[in-house]
């Protein structure tokens, strides 16, 4: 196939093209890349699909996802294991038409993620590429031990909980600190205990840090990748920069989760201040209203130090939308950088530190084929990404003009 459109933006942060056009070859690598004219008839026995007025560029890679997190659906009491892989199967799929073509899940039911990826392996799903935690550690009562969150509490527990993990699939290792307190929840100790595990079993590791201390802790034990970070300092964020530590914001989901605080304190006006709901949305107000003012004053001045930005959506909540990847560049284009850059956060810099910069993340001759096509010149409008018009998965249609293709064709049976 020749995908063909006016541009091209390569991936790399600063690459925008014009009359280019992606052959995707049979191996579901991409072939070649060049001059529209010249490749068509180098290649005349390949279709030639031309998008018109549009751009191409790579599949998107979500960094913080959490597919199987079922725990705020009103119907909980039905979610068994059955419900819960299919819910999860659901919500991998829904990236295709967001142009998501690979993702990252910081916390799922256990083994669930390595069971998604054998089936996808068997041939029975198409699911986009799925690096994954298994169910990540937290302290004993720490944040998200009520989300089946392990909890695990001195370095040698935690070695040992991080050998499970491993053992049991997990690609990566998450481990949670902060909360919306000041009380870091794990100690350096127990940090440092992590990150040597890890780094000595050649496992990347992440941790939720999102206040003060416990951020500053998460650097100084040298976690891969910081999540969140909602109240980092530009002292830590030059640190990370040194250190070669990225940041996954997760912007959105601290706006979404404002704007929803937002609202329900406006449902709420005239309670009484001990009304249960009353005190609970102010609580969330408390934190949820300095972490939005935080990412939209600080997010330019902080990628401006050079330090690795991911771009990760973090969606949870029951009713929000699934995996706003759009959005959340959105956010770091209203907040100052370019719509190239913004890219660059969701392709090329995920494979970095993913580990997987020599198969995907540009469009590139010789990395898989993963294309995304939408509408119109996404350099100078990142809202493009609304309009998808095409997307493969190794040179395979997933997603084309609003619907899907996700059957199987390699069953054995
Ligand atoms: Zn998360």
């Amino acid at each position: 196939m020749i995908i063909c459109a006016k541009y091209l933006i390569t991936g790399d942060g600063k690459t925008v093209l014009e009359g280019k056009a992606v052959v995707t070859g049979e191996d579901g690598k991409i072939k070649k890349v060049g001059d529209r004219e010249v490749l068509v008839r180098e290649f005349p026995e390949e279709e030639v699909k031309d998008y018109g007025d549009a751009t191409i560029l790579p599949g998107l890679c979500d960094m913080h996802v959490h597919l199987g997190y079922w725990f705020s659906q009103p119907d909980s009491f039905n979610y068994n294991d059955q419900l819960i892989t299919l819910f999860a199967l659901q919500h991998a799929q829904a990236g295709f038409e967001r142009g998501i073509t690979s993702m990252r899940d910081m916390t799922s039911a256990r083994k669930l993620c390595a069971t998604i990826k054998m089936a996808a392996d068997k041939g029975f799903v198409t699911v986009p590429r799925i690096t994954h935690v298994d169910n990540g550690m937290c302290m004993t009562g720490g944040h998200g031990w009520d989300d089946d969150i392990a909890q695990v509490d001195g370095p040698w527990e935690i070695r040992k909980e991080i050998r499970r993990q491993i053992r049991d699939g997990a690609e990566w290792i998450k481990i949670l600190t902060t909360h919306r307190s000041h009380i870091p929840e794990y100690t350096q100790e127990e940090l440092d205990a992590a990150v040597d595990e890890c780094h000595r079993r050649g496992i990347k590791c992440g941790i939720h840090a999102g206040t003060q201390p416990g951020i500053q802790m998460s650097i100084d034990a040298g976690f891969d990748t910081i999540e969140h970070g909602t109240f980092l300092t530009y002292e830590q964020v030059q640190q990370m920069a040194e250190k070669g530590l990225a940041w996954t914001p997760t912007i959105m989901a601290y706006t979404y989760l404002y704007d929803v605080t937002k609202k329900n304190m406006e449902e709420c006006a005239g309670k009484p201040l001990n009304d249960p709901v009353m005190q609970k949305e102010m609580a969330n107000w408390e934190y949820f209203e300095p972490a939005y003012k935080a990412y939209r004053d600080n997010f330019k001045k902080f990628y401006d130090t050079g330090v690795t930005v991911l771009a990760g959506t973090d969606m949870v909540v029951y009713g929000s939308p699934l995996l706003p990847l759009p959005r959340e560049l959105q956010y770091m284009v209203e907040y100052g950088i370019t719509p190239v850059q913004a890219i660059q956060t969701a392709t090329s810099n995920p494979a970095k530190v993913l580990g997987f910069e020599k198969e995907r993340g540009l469009v590139e001759e010789g990395l898989d084929a993963d294309i995304l096509v939408v509408e119109g010149d996404l350099s100078k409008d990142i809202t493009r990404l609304n309009h998808v018009k095409l997307v493969t998965l190794g040179g395979k249609r997933v997603f084309e003009d609003g619907i899907r293709y996700v059957g199987t064709t390699n069953m054995f049976m």
